[in-house]
């Protein structure tokens, strides 16, 4: 079985381009405008000799009750009990939001082996990925930029590295 980890976060946070990125396709459709992948959507791919699925979820809003929104939340939460490993995606230029937080507890009480990725960090130094440790996650934020293919090789190769 190949290991399987699914990309949570918050929507507008870059999600499915580390999506497209890590597959290698245009697969998932990237939006200037939050949530459009409502369902998820699944690829795979590989960093050096460990292949991997990849999942990909849409926007996640656990505190709403009903309607679309709802639907995201219940397909990550999918996404995250069948995974084998999160990447929990935060935004490095919006900083710590309300939402983030939330989700940080959801994934907290999963189970699951989470990693934390500061994305859109191109140009930014370290410093600002250490606000995310008020997330309470207790790992170490990956600074990444998905849009420009920074940091990913050596998250990936710290994801991959148990399976
Ligand atoms: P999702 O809603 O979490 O799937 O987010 P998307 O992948 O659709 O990206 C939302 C927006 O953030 C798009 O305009 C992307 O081009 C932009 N984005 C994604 N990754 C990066 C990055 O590494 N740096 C910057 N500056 N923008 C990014
Ligand atoms: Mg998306």
């Amino acid at each position: 079985m190949l290991p399987v980890i699914a990309l949570v976060g918050r929507p507008n946070v870059g999600k499915s381009t580390l999506y497209n990125r890590l597959t290698k396709t245009r697969d998932a459709i990237v939006a200037d405008f939050a949530g459009l992948t409502r369902d998820r959507h699944y690829g795979d791919g590989k960093v050096g000799p460990r292949p991997y699925i990849v999942v990909d979820t849409g926007g996640f809003e656990p505190q709403r009750p009903e309607g679309v929104v709802s639907h995201m939340a219940s397909q990550a939460e999918l996404a995250i009990e069948e995974a084998d490993a999160v990447i929990f995606i935060v935004d490095a230029r919006t900083g710590v939001t309300p939402q983030d937080h939330r989700i940080a507890q959801t994934l907290r009480e999963s189970g699951r082996k989470i990693y934390l990725a500061v994305n859109k960090a191109e140009g930014l130094s370290a410093i600002a990925g250490s606000e995310f440790y008020e997330l309470g996650l207790g790992v170490e934020p990956f600074m990444v930029s998905a849009a420009h293919g920074q940091g990913i090789a050596s998250l990936m190769e710290t994801v991959l590295s148990p399976f």
